[in-house]
């Protein structure tokens, strides 16, 4: 994946068309065992820092390889698409894309959920839940032999401190901003989370999360996923999008986020193949070449929601007073009240 994406790098970087459109950085190198990974971001688009932007993950935790493998295939669409496509060209005028496609480079190579330090990426936050949560699954500080490890809670680890500059680089100052973290697990649907995973109370900008949820059903009544809060499964200490939602409420209270999890269900590729499950990733992968590249396609269509939805995003992010309290009923109708 590493090499994929330093192809990905070397077209960026070539004299043509992409050249001024896409910014290719290496944000940071973790280094295990004496050798060092990079993590690479591509940044697709508008400079002004007030303009919408989609920021994507994939490869937080390590062993849920395909999360990565699919932001490197929106990628590669999106970059070979702007050589030619005057529409997209001028779509990112006006918007920015963000994409960080391997957060946890050491934990992909290795097969690992974690990272090097054996720290769940996912809870290594300084966000502490105020309801209760699984024991040790909702992140735990014993030992670093078990599983979902939060590591020390004063100090972010290596990648996450690349992903937070990152973030706020580039997001700091957007009026609006949806990030998508890409990960993949136990279950039958594709699910899409949003927060909070800290708490069960209702997330300040959920009428916004209801109003884009209410466009999404809309425009496309035959999706797949069932959007829901991250607590309506189970809360999690150290959550990192609680904590980037947090931290960006205090310094930019005015700005839309929207921190998005697609936690794609893996049961369906074991349940159609389940020799899998004898594979170390074949939990959390589709194992089969066809099975991958149909996630793959699965997938663009959220994608080129969201990127129209934050061209347009004043639809449903600008709400008026009345909107957004019937938007607000709606929402709990829907998430909070059953
Ligand atoms: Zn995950």
């Amino acid at each position: 994946m590493l090499d994929d994406l330093k192809k990905l790098g070397r077209m960026v970087d070539q004299d043509g068309p992409l050249k001024n459109l896409v910014h290719f950085e290496t944000l940071n190198q973790v280094v295990y065992k004496g050798e060092a990974y990079p993590i690479f971001s591509f940044t697709i688009g508008s400079e002004n820092p007030l303009h919408p932007t989609l920021f994507i993950t994939g490869g937080v935790h390590g062993l849920e390889r395909v999360g990565a493998q699919l932001a490197w295939s929106l990628l590669k669409t999106t970059l070979d698409r702007l050589i030619w496509d005057k529409s997209l060209q001028e779509l990112f005028k006006n918007i920015r894309l963000v994409v960080i496609p391997l957060v946890n480079p050491v934990g992909y190579n290795k097969f690992k959920r974690c990272n090097g330090n054996d720290v769940d990426l996912m809870r290594n936050s300084p966000v502490r839940a105020i309801d209760k949560t699984p024991f040790l699954l909702g992140g735990h500080r014993y030992s670093k032999k078990i599983p979902w490890f939060q590591g020390d809670l004063n100090q972010l680890e290596v990648e996450n401190k690349a992903l937070y500059d990152k973030f706020f680089q580039s997001c700091g100052k957007s009026t609006c901003v949806v990030s998508i973290d890409f990960h993949s697990g136990f279950g039958m649907k594709d699910r899409i989370w949003f927060p909070f995973s800290y708490s069960k109370k209702p997330y300040d900008r959920m009428p916004e999360m209801n109003a884009l949820t209410v466009l999404f059903n809309e425009t496309h009544p035959y999706h797949v996923y069932k959007i829901e809060p991250q607590s309506q499964g189970y809360l999690l200490n150290g959550d990192i999008w609680d904590y980037f939602f947090l931290e960006l409420k205090a310094s930019n209270p005015e700005s839309i986020y929207l921190p998005l999890t697609l936690e794609m269900g893996s049961w369906a590729w074991v349940r159609k193949n389940p020799l899998q499950l004898f594979s170390k990733q074949g939990m959390f992968n589709p194992t089969k070449e066809h099975r991958l590249k149909r996630t793959y396609r699965r997938h663009h269509l959220l994608f080129d929601f969201l990127l129209k939805a934050l061209y347009s995003n004043s639809v449903w992010s600008n709400l008026d007073p009345n909107i957004r309290q019937k938007h607000f009923n709606s929402g709990m109708e829907r998430w909070y009240e059953q």
